[in-house]
């Protein structure tokens, strides 16, 4: 098996604010592993504020000792060990996961959404997600996301319902809310979450900070709307804890070291009686489309990240009439633009 990789720059349509940073591009490394005369593309898409770059990812992917590999097929033995290289790294990781697997759905003549035994028709609709700004740029970008069924907003700042005033004035469909950590107080929360839940909005991912467990908890016990883990959860391992805290979790191949992970973490999650929603960066379609893979399995998706930036690399899972259109092609069902 031959690596390659190379730093890539996904340039962003609109400057992309949340309620701890504001960003115009994201830097990315992209990966290609070959054998066989088969290519099998990866993706790691790292925000800065996640704490890997261009320069860690390529220092992890250096330490692989492709030589010693077993065959290809055998993920089960070759994930977790590229895992056990070192701690962390989990965009770097989901780089190898998403190459190698798209590698053996190209070397089976299948998508992995068969694989896995899925119906493609039951890949959910896709929110589309609204950064926090101005009232009259939320408004405009309501107006541009009108082919999308769910509108994913960005909150946690002083100007909240502001924000889902503005959307309002322009549409009358389902909300979903992103705080990402952004309230701190928990009664003041509760009273966002109740004034939330009667403008349509249909559950509010992340409201406190991933330290304020208990907190959190308590706001469940007294939300009206589900609460979605997603700075809280991570990793496989930290799924079983957050019953009782959360109602749901939000999986991103980034976090999560890949497809294997997720799609173990789907399964847990449904066993423990969680919603899963599934998340993304800004990706291009190689990352978006393997995750895509998955959705059939999961209750919600944010896969938007490949219509947030400006310069793709691939064609691959389509967002039709706000659906997830999932392309009969092997492995992760992308080709690469030329
Ligand atoms: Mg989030």
């Amino acid at each position: 098996m031959k690596l390659r990789f190379y730093p890539y720059t996904l340039e962003l349509r609109h400057a992309f604010t949340l309620a701890t940073s504001s960003r115009t591009s994201t830097p990315a490394m992209m990966v290609e592993v070959e054998r066989d005369g088969v290519i099998g593309y990866g993706e790691a898409a790292m925000p800065p504020y996640l704490g890997e770059s261009q320069e860690t990812a390529a220092a992890f992917l250096s330490k692989v000792d492709w030589d010693k590999l077993p065959d290809p097929f055998q993920l089960e033995e070759i994930l977790p060990a590229i895992d056990a290289l070192a701690p962390g790294h989990p965009a770097a990781k989901a780089a190898i996961d998403i190459a190698l697997h798209d590698w053996v759905g190209k070397k089976c003549g299948a998508p992995w959404f068969r694989l896995w035994g899925l119906d493609a028709t039951k890949a959910p609709v896709t929110s589309f997600t609204i950064g926090i700004d101005l009232p009259d740029v939320v408004r405009q970008k309501t107006r541009e996301a009108e082919a999308y069924k769910i509108i994913k907003v960005k909150l946690g700042r002083e100007n909240d319902r502001a924000m889902i005033a503005a959307i309002r004035d322009v549409t009358d469909k389902p909300i979903t809310v992103d705080a990402n950590q952004g309230w701190t107080q928990r009664d003041e929360a509760l009273r966002m979450i109740e004034w939330l839940a009667v403008r349509g909005v249909l559950f509010v991912e992340q409201p406190m900070p991933r330290a304020q467990r208990a907190d959190t908890a308590w706001l469940r016990e007294r939300s009206p709307l589900p609460l979605i883990a997603d700075e809280s959860c991570q990793r496989l391992t930290d799924v079983a804890a957050l019953r009782g805290v959360f109602d749901g979790i939000s999986i991103k191949l980034m976090k999560c070291t890949g497809l294997r992970e997720a799609h173990q973490m789907i399964l847990l999650a449904r066993a423990l009686g969680l919603k899963v929603m599934l998340g993304c960066m800004t990706e291009t379609s190689c990352a978006i489309s393997a995750a895509a893979q998955l959705s059939p399995l999961v209750d919600w998706a944010d896969l938007d990240g490949a219509l947030l930036i400006k310069n793709d690399l691939f064609d691959g899972a389509r967002i039709i009439e706000g659906k997830i259109s999932l392309p009969n092609r092997p492995g992760i069902g992308i080709v690469k633009r030329t």
